[in-house]
């Protein structure tokens, strides 16, 4: 996108009712939609990176205060590895390579490379070498993976998707996108279901017009999306920018969920009795680490995760029309949209809402690597899914994915993104800080509350708890209040006392 951006434009025919200041509709080609699913795909720090980066930034929700603090974190005792900070500002997708085929693309991500040992003679042996998509990890022989000049031999996952140059939908295919984001093909009788349900006698009262779209109103589109129920009017009609007021938080119907809870984190909530509000939260970094994986979460399985129900604009209902009509080619693309997995090595230590880890990179990717004369480096070679033939001279071994976490480049385990055991504190909103160096009594002079009105609650988070604080995530500032406070932990007026 960078060296032709100038260029990249894409056409959009809108029907707008004049009386109304409204978009009725959108009359789009596959390349429009394409870029729309291509959202669903987005982890939610590239999301927040994105709308930050706006000249209007947004916040959503305290996703962007997690976000922050991670930018703030100093290099120091508390992650794992300093590689942690750049896999939660900078989540990879693992539809990187779909999705750079959109016409449109606005992620900005640099796109996955794969580095070997610099000792050619680690990625040589027959096994027990490694490989990584990661710059500067070590390798265990102490030497950093930096050789870059390894090629990689992937069976092009995009390769089917060549034909009229359309990525998850066809083309040259037309549909209809409505005002809140309803995609369907495009007929007569979807027209006048939508210009019955707007109470629109005819298509005479409409006035067309055709939008040039670049990628500067692609990404104020995705703000719009996340943002309001009405995003092409709001975007393309009235030019409405979105800023920090942005999202309302509303918990809606409990949440209904058939995931299991692999045993619950506790939490220890500080809170006022008066105020019906938690001050801060006291918990071990499992529960830290897991607010922190919301980060590499694709949105679409965010969509999932809440059935419907994310209050994100008009995101749920983009979700639904890749679930109830069948925009996209085939079944694997619909999946990449409705189930995206985070890639390899991002999933945290404690995963209540269970988000699965997706096949890439590979666990193990073969190298075959051969002599190569007289040059300063004396090998040169390839990595490739499938064992590749040999000729003679050539060597072959099996090289093992680096788990990116891990201090001592194991390979084996998730591991978390945080050191433990620590104790953290958490505040309504989502800044955190280490136990020691929390100075409580200050926190609470400033509060300026009587003693007496203070609780400490213990809570139990299991996959329900885990899915309310997900949701109080994207569009709440009192993330543990409106998450656990509002359902059933209501404090008896006996109680009293800090206990
Ligand atoms: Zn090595």
């Amino acid at each position: 996108m960078a060296s032709e951006e100038g260029s990249q434009t894409i056409s959009l025919k809108v029907h707008i009712d004049k009386e109304k200041n409204r978009v009725v509709m959108a009359e789009a080609d596959g390349d429009f939609v394409d870029i729309l699913l291509s959202f669903l795909t987005l982890p939610m720090g590239t999301i927040v990176r994105l709308i930050n980066k706006q000249p209007q930034p947004a916040t959503i929700g305290s996703l962007t205060t997690l976000y922050k603090e991670v930018e703030n974190l100093e290099k120091q005792q508390l992650l794992q590895t300093q590689l942690c900070k750049s896999m939660l500002l900078h989540p990879r997708n693992p539809s990187e390579n779909v999705c750079r085929k959109v016409k449109l693309n606005v992620d900005d991500s640099e796109p996955t490379k794969y580095y070997i040992c610099a000792n050619w003679k680690c990625s040589r042996r027959e096994s027990g070498g490694l490989y990584t998509t990661f710059k500067n990890l070590k390798c265990k022989c102490g030497k950093m993976m930096d050789n870059d000049d390894i090629r990689m031999q992937i069976e092009d996952e995009t390769a089917r998707l060549e034909g009229d140059g359309g990525v998850f939908v066809c083309r040259t295919n037309k549909f209809m996108v409505t005002d809140d984001l309803q995609v369907d093909p495009i007929s007569t009788a979807t027209i006048l279901t939508l210009l019955r349900k707007l109470e629109l006698k005819d298509m005479s009262s409409l006035q067309e017009t055709t939008l040039i779209i670049g990628p500067e109103e692609i990404l104020k589109l995705l703000k719009g999306i996340l943002f309001s129920k009405t995003p092409l009017t709001d975007v393309f009609l009235r030019k409405q920018e979105f800023t920090a007021e942005g999202l309302k938080f509303e918990m809606g119907d409990p949440l209904q969920s058939s995931l299991s809870s692999e045993g619950g984190m506790t939490l220890k909530l500080m809170m006022s009795k008066s105020m019906n509000k938690v001050l801060y939260v006291e918990a071990g970094e499992d529960l830290v680490e897991f607010l922190l994986s919301f980060l590499t979460f694709p949105l679409g399985s965010i969509l999932q995760l809440l059935g419907g129900n994310s209050s994100l604009g008009s995101m749920d209902n983009l979700y639904k029309s890749v679930q109830h009509s069948g925009v996209t080619r085939d079944d694997s693309l619909r999946n990449l949209l409705l189930q995206p997995m985070v890639c390899r090595g991002f999933t945290c230590r404690r995963n209540p809402l269970g988000v699965k880890e997706s096949q890439q990179p590979p666990p193990s990717l073969w190298c075959r690597s051969y002599a190569n004369g007289r040059m300063a480096n004396p090998y040169t070679g390839y990595l490739t899914t499938k064992k590749p033939n040999l000729k003679s001279g050539d060597r072959l071994s099996l090289l093992d994915f680096v788990n990116p976490k891990s201090p001592t480049s194991e390979t084996a385990g998730q591991g978390g993104f945080l050191k433990g055991p620590a104790t953290f504190i958490i505040t309504d909103n989502l800044v955190f800080t280490p136990l020691a160096s929390f100075w409580s009594l200050s926190f609470l002079k400033s509060m300026e509350l009587p003693l007496d009105d203070l609780v400490f609650r213990m809570v139990k988070v299991g996959t329900v708890e885990a899915l309310r604080l997900l949701k109080a995530s994207l569009s709440s500032n009192s993330v543990f209040t409106d998450a656990l406070v509002e359902f059933g932990l209501k404090i008896s007026k006996q109680e009293s006392k800090t206990q």
